[in-house]
């Protein structure tokens, strides 16, 4: 017997109970759980190649992460303060770190789940 775990109170369940027994709780298809958790994996990124993507091009690691509009505007802050400011030019580089820290935090966070 094929058998999964009830979501509300965990006790093991028959594979294809739709509600359980123990609880009452509705219970979703095992089909239905393992393909979820198939999207889940398939999503996963590494923290540290976010990182280094956002280091080689700032907000590159966002992108990565699918954190676009983020990346985006990684990007051009830290193109402004290259380009349009000579005191400024001072943050350019720090953005570019916050860049590659924020994509690696972001990462992270999304695996797991948290975004
Ligand atoms: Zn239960």
């Amino acid at each position: 017997m094929e058998v999964k775990y009830c979501i509300r109170c965990g006790k093991e369940v028959d594979a294809k109970a739709t509600v359980c027994p123990h609880c009452g709780a509705a219970l979703p298809a095992l089909e239905e759980v393992n393909r979820t958790r198939e999207k889940e994996l398939n999503n996963i990124r590494s923290p540290w190649t976010a990182a280094f993507l956002s280091f080689l091009v700032v907000g590159l690691g966002h992108l990565y992460a699918g954190e676009i509009g983020r990346g985006l505007a990684f990007f051009i802050f830290t193109v402004m303060f290259f380009a349009f400011s000579k005191v400024s030019l001072w943050f350019a580089p720090l953005f570019w770190l916050a860049s590659a820290i924020d994509a690696y935090h972001i990462t992270k966070k999304k695996n797991e789940g948290l975004l």
